[in-house]
């Protein structure tokens, strides 16, 4: 890769670096540029470096790639020195931990060979320093951010970003600004806090006492007391000004606590404590900027752990049969509904039964990034401090949603009516999906949006007031109607929508059970802005379209019998049931009653040879979700089953038309594909084999189910996405009696 690299500064970084390179065989000749004799024995002795000499611009000469890594309060008067060995061409990087110094100090003193500068600042580290505690894999999985000067070459950029990966490192690229900030905020007040809390409890009369009796939290959160001081005295006066501005956010936002507990606030300080339970998991998953401080001393930590969750296969066995008593995880669509109602009513919302799920987390997450209090959720169990309809408050940054395009379109109903601007963002795969269809509605309410090409992120500008319409949706969706009602809540006066055919209504129903007039007049839905949520109890019911995945497994295995309990039974979910019915399923239903203004009933579903059916097109929006598992029972059915009408299905998590037939024709199924549906030809059996997830749950279930019939085992590769709804999935239908193992790939 290199055939001279030159480090100047050999100790725990540089010489790390030096020692990786080595190890990997990456360059020809390795040399030193050292302050103390000792250093470069022991640089030799290891076998890290072929020379050195405190002659630093003897050192460079003829280097194709230098790496600076002494403190930073010494790269500028280090830059001199080298400068006058610098070949035109060679590559100039270094490791400070604070980059606009560095900037700087290279401006001053390599003003010729800026366009071969690359600032950068290994996120890794320990507390020993010196090349005697040098690790040739010390970097391996941990970042490295790069701060570009506008005058560096990308050439130049891609060389140290190369290096860096050939020892194992994720290189990110950000404004030294930015970075200084970052870690400021991220490494080096956590560090300044840990020194001077340590420092003011040993102070105490009776320190032996405290850090004798010091409980583990004591100990974990002061462990970086006992980093090098001479380092981080350095890093502190270098980044002076960004951490001066971080320690002034803290020490108010600590008076703010301190008053808090003087005032016994139970509101507020619950409020700090359930944002801060919830904020590291979802600044990780938010951002790519890891914290400094944990990566460096936290070689267990779950920092990394959380960031890098494995995305698991799941494999599954053919055949057997499934039996049981359960009941499932609570129903998506109301959980996400109890959340963003309680938050707008006034006084507190209990809930019971909330689907812990990715999806519903962040729905949670984006409501505390408004000001709102949420405790748990905690065993299904969720208490909701409502703000009123006009008490949420603008959030500080984007907010997330992570992969639901649920919680993101009917924010953007909810939102288009604040006193204040927001920024809708989710992860990869909701980064492509349509957002348009719910924005030209709202549009029309005279709401401010703006997408991205159509997708996310979506930029909402706040109105004092919405305007209301009467709407006629073009397409059946529950989405662009709970979105529209939600602007509703907003308007001065009556909107109305108009639905095509009917779709979910969870929103009416649950809008009505926090006390809010609805009025249903056929096809008609309308509601009058400016009136009052009540807070409330809600027993969310199970899924629907959980449920659906076990109505079709039990369905299409031989000798199977099984109950499931408190099954939401909406009308307008329950296409699934008339579906399964009319293709000769043996479903019984008991014990119906109502749960917050919900129907729910336990169903038994028995074994019975299924039959190929053209499926209504009334029933497919009352079944939208679960066409993919419909499929594989389709798969399984004497004849031929033909859906049509279902063109949405093809802008689910994944185009669920395509990605079924592909996978079902895989397994050796007759499947023919139209624009808007297509048609399956049953068969006995089938083979098995292996398919993707593509990043959508209700494809993993579905796919998991068609193992029940299939004569070779099915795999599903990558399958994490399963928490989106259904968390614990593998478990429970391990204990029903299909054969799931999770394997790590
Ligand atoms: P280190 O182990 O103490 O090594 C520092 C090296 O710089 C030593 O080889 C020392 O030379 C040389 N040096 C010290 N003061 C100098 C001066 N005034 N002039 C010239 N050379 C001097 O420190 P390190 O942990 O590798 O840190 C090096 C750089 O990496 C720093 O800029 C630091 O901010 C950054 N960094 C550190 C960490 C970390 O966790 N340690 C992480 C990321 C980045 P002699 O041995 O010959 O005395």
């Amino acid at each position: 890769m290199f055939s001279k690299v030159a480090i100047i500064g050999l100790g725990l970084i540089g010489g790390s670096v030096a020692a990786g390179l080595r190890q990997r065989g990456l360059a020809k000749e390795i040399v030193a540029g050292v302050r103390s004799q000792r250093t470069l024995q022991q640089g030799l002795a290891l076998g890290y470096i072929d020379s050195g000499s405190n002659n630093l611009a003897q050192v460079v000469q003829g280097a194709d790639l230098v790496l600076v890594t002494v403190p930073v309060s010494a790269m500028q008067a280090t830059f001199a020195a080298m400068a006058p060995g610098l070949g035109p061409n060679t590559i100039i990087t270094d490791g400070g931990s604070v980059k606009a110094n560095v900037v700087a100090a290279a401006r001053k003193a390599l003003p010729g060979h800026l366009a071969n500068v690359v600032p950068g600042h290994p996120i890794a580290g320990k507390e020993k320093s010196g090349v005697a505690a040098a690790d040739g894999n010390l970097y391996e999985q941990h970042r490295v951010i790069l701060t570009p000067m506008a005058e560096t070459q990308p050439q130049a950029t891609q060389t140290v970003r190369a290096m860096w990966q050939a020892l194992g490192a994720e290189v990110l690229e950000m404004p030294a600004d930015e970075h200084d900030k970052v870690l400021a905020e991220t490494s080096h007040l956590p560090h300044l806090i840990a020194f001077s809390m340590v420092d003011t409890l040993a102070r105490q009369g009776d320190s032996m006492e405290i850090f004798r009796y010091a409980a583990g939290g004591f100990r974990d959160f002061t462990r970086i007391a006992s980093s090098d001081p001479t380092m981080w005295h350095d890093i502190f006066i270098e980044n002076k000004e960004a951490l001066l501005g971080a320690t002034d956010l803290f020490i108010e936002g600590l008076a703010q606590f301190r008053e808090h507990v003087a005032q016994a606030d139970s509101a507020a300080m619950l409020g700090i404590m359930t944002r801060a339970n919830s904020a590291r998991r979802h600044f990780l998953a938010m951002s790519a900027n890891t914290a400094y401080s944990t990566v460096q001393h936290n070689t267990e930590g779950s920092f990394m752990l959380d960031n890098n969750t494995p995305n698991p296969n799941f494999v599954v066995a053919p055949g057997g049969s499934i039996q049981g008593d359960i009941r499932l995880p609570g129903d998506k669509s109301i959980s996400h509904r109890t959340i963003m109602l309680g938050a707008l009513a006034e006084g507190v919302t209990q809930v019971e039964g909330f689907l812990e799920s990715e999806d519903a987390l962040a729905t949670i997450q984006a409501f505390r990034d408004m000001g709102v209090v949420i405790e748990g959720p905690q065993a299904g169990r969720v208490t909701v401090h409502g703000v009123g309809l006009h008490g949420l408050t603008a959030p500080n940054r984007s907010l997330y949603m992570g992969n639901s395009g649920t919680t993101m379109r009917l924010l953007m109903g909810l939102l288009s009516g604040q006193q204040f601007d927001t920024q809708l963002t989710g992860d990869e795969s909701l980064t492509k999906r349509p957002m348009e269809r719910v924005a030209k509605p709202l549009r029309e309410m005279s709401a401010v949006i703006n997408t991205t090409d159509g997708t996310p992120p979506v930029n909402i500008h706040g109105q004092q007031a919405l305007q209301p319409i009467s709407y006629h949706m073009p397409m059946a969706s529950a989405q662009v109607k709970s979105a529209i009602m939600l602007a509703g809540l907003y308007a001065n006066g009556t909107t109305e929508v108009f639905e095509p055919a009917p779709t979910r209504d969870h929103t009416e129903r649950m809008l009505e059970g926090f006390g809010y007039p609805v009025q249903r007049e056929g096809n008609k839905i309308s509601l009058q802005g400016g009136g009052k949520l009540t807070g409330c109890n809600i027993e969310v019911p199970v899924d629907i379209s959980s449920a659906a995945f076990f109505m079709v497994a039990a369905s299409i295995a031989p000798g199977s019998d099984l109950t499931l309990r408190h099954v939401g039974m909406n009308p307008t979910r329950t296409g699934v049931v008339d579906i399964l019915q009319l293709m000769g399923a043996d479903i019984t239903i008991s014990n119906e009653q109502s749960s917050g203004g919900e129907p729910v009933a336990d169903l038994r579903i028995r074994y019975a040879p299924l039959k190929g059916i053209r499926i209504p097109e009334e029933l497919v929006p009352l079944a939208i979700d679960e066409f993919p598992v419909l499929f594989v029972a389709a798969a399984c059915a004497e004849g031929e089953t033909i859906l049509t009408g279902a063109a949405e299905l093809r802008v689910k998590e994944s185009d669920r038309i395509q990605v079924m037939a592909d996978g079902l024709s895989a397994f050796g199924v007759e499947v023919e594909t139209y624009s808007d549906g297509l048609r399956i030809v049953g068969q006995e059996s089938f083979s098995g084999g292996e398919v993707e997830s593509h990043h959508d749950h209700r494809i993993v279930m579905s796919f998991a189910m068609a193992a029940l019939r299939a004569t070779s085992p099915i795999t599903i590769r990558g399958c994490a996405t399963v928490n989106t709804s259904f968390p614990g999935f593998a478990e429970l239908t391990a204990h029903i009696g299909l054969g799931i193992k999770v394997e790590n790939p």
